[in-house]
């Protein structure tokens, strides 16, 4: 029998980095949880722990097409998200933002669901005001090579205010921040994974450009924890909201602090900066902190020591597996 209390989630991309966070979290709580992810960036491995809990249950579905279930909030976090990946197959990232939010709306509307979208600050693209706060309208290219995760991302938020105005759905909007933490993916390119596994493996730091570029880092147990308090707000709210943390480091103060924290031999090397790479980055915090009396406090020397330590142990898999393989052959 159904219980009263236990909501029913849907998460869409709760296999990938921030959503078997989310799921584990949602899980914790005592809700049922169903986790939607066509596996195109995620990995099982990332959910496996959840597997056994009977009220976790994990659906391979693309959310281009339909999907028919009953549940009372959705997550919809399904995007690939760094640069490197977004960039594989821009058609089908565009495509992932726009028909996938149409379905998820429309299955909000259809079971009168809450939904929650992972928006992004590459909303705001190259922003010419900073910090960014909620207000700045942005400042983005649209024909280059990050516009199909951009625009994606930006015609995704027209469509859920669209359907707040057209069909009165419950929406609420997160523009997430650089987040990072355990269970990134090692190799999506990412600023924190990439220096990291550099650092670990003693190769060249990649720096790009002369990584005078700055970004801010929130760690993921503090942004899903932003995510399920705005979640959890009153019908009136609906964001758009900026959730990251605001400490702001330089691209080349990032790849001095991992060497020094993983006490690597690596060098730092400079290479072309690419197209469109937005210059600085800052979320204004103040209607977070004010609407869900949320800050971080992680910092990121504490931050990159848990994912310097979950790295070093897929590196060692990783060196293992080649052992073996090649003890096999
Ligand atoms: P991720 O790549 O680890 O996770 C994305 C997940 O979505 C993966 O499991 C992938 O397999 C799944 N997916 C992709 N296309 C799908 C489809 N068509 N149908 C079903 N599943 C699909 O990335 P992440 O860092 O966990 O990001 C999650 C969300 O948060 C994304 O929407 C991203 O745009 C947003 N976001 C993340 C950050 C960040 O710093 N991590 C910053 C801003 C926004
Ligand atoms: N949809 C879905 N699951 C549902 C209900 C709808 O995936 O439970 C999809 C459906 O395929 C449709 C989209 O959501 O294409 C938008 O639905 P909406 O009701 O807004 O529009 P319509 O069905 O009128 O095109
Ligand atoms: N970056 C870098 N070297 C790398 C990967 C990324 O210098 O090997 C830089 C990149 O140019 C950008 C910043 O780090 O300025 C953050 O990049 P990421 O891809 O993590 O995220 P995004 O650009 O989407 O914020």
């Amino acid at each position: 029998m159904r219980s009263t209390t236990r909501r029913r989630i849907l998460v869409t991309g709760g296999a990938g980095f921030l959503g078997s966070h989310l799921c584990e979290r949602l899980l914790g709580e005592g809700n049922e949880v169903i986790c939607a992810d066509n596996f195109y960036t995620g990995c099982k491995e990332n959910i496996a722990h959840l597997l056994p809990d009977p009220y976790f249950e994990v659906v391979r579905h693309d959310i281009c097409f339909p999907l028919y279930v009953e549940v009372d909030e959705i997550y919809n976090l399904a995007c690939p998200a760094s640069p490197v990946h977004y960039q594989f197959d821009p058609v089908q990232t565009t495509k992932v933002s726009v028909h996938g939010s149409i379905n998820m709306l429309g299955l909000a509307k259809r079971v009168k669901a809450r939904i929650l979208q992972a928006s992004t600050s590459e909303v705001y693209g190259d922003p010419s005001v900073h910090p960014q706060m909620e207000t700045y309208w942005g400042n983005v290219n649209p024909i280059g090579p990050r516009s199909c995760y951009d625009e994606g991302k930006r015609c995704a938020e027209t469509l859920f205010f669209d359907y707040r105005r057209q069909h009165k759905l419950r929406i609420k909007v997160a523009r997430i921040f650089n987040t990072y933490g355990p269970r990134m993916h090692p190799e999506d390119g990412r600023v924190v994974s990439t220096f990291i596994m550099q650092a670990l493996r003693n190769d060249d730091i990649t720096v790009y450009g002369e990584g005078r570029q700055t970004r801010c880092f929130c760690y993921v147990d503090e942004l899903i924890d932003g995510l399920v308090r705005l979640m959890n707000t009153g019908d009136e709210i609906t964001g758009p909201l900026n959730l990251g943390n605001p400490v702001e480091f330089t691209i080349l103060e990032l790849a001095e602090k991992i060497i020094e924290l993983t006490g690597s031999k690596s060098r730092i090397v400079f290479r072309p900066l690419p197209q469109d790479d937005p210059r600085q980055r800052m979320p204004d915090i103040s209607v977070a902190k004010k609407i869900l009396n949320w800050e971080p406090a992680v910092s990121l020397e504490e931050g990159l020591e848990k994912t310097i330590a979950y790295l070093r142990g897929v590196d060692i898999q990783y060196q293992d597996s080649l052992i073996s393989a090649g003890g096999k052959g």
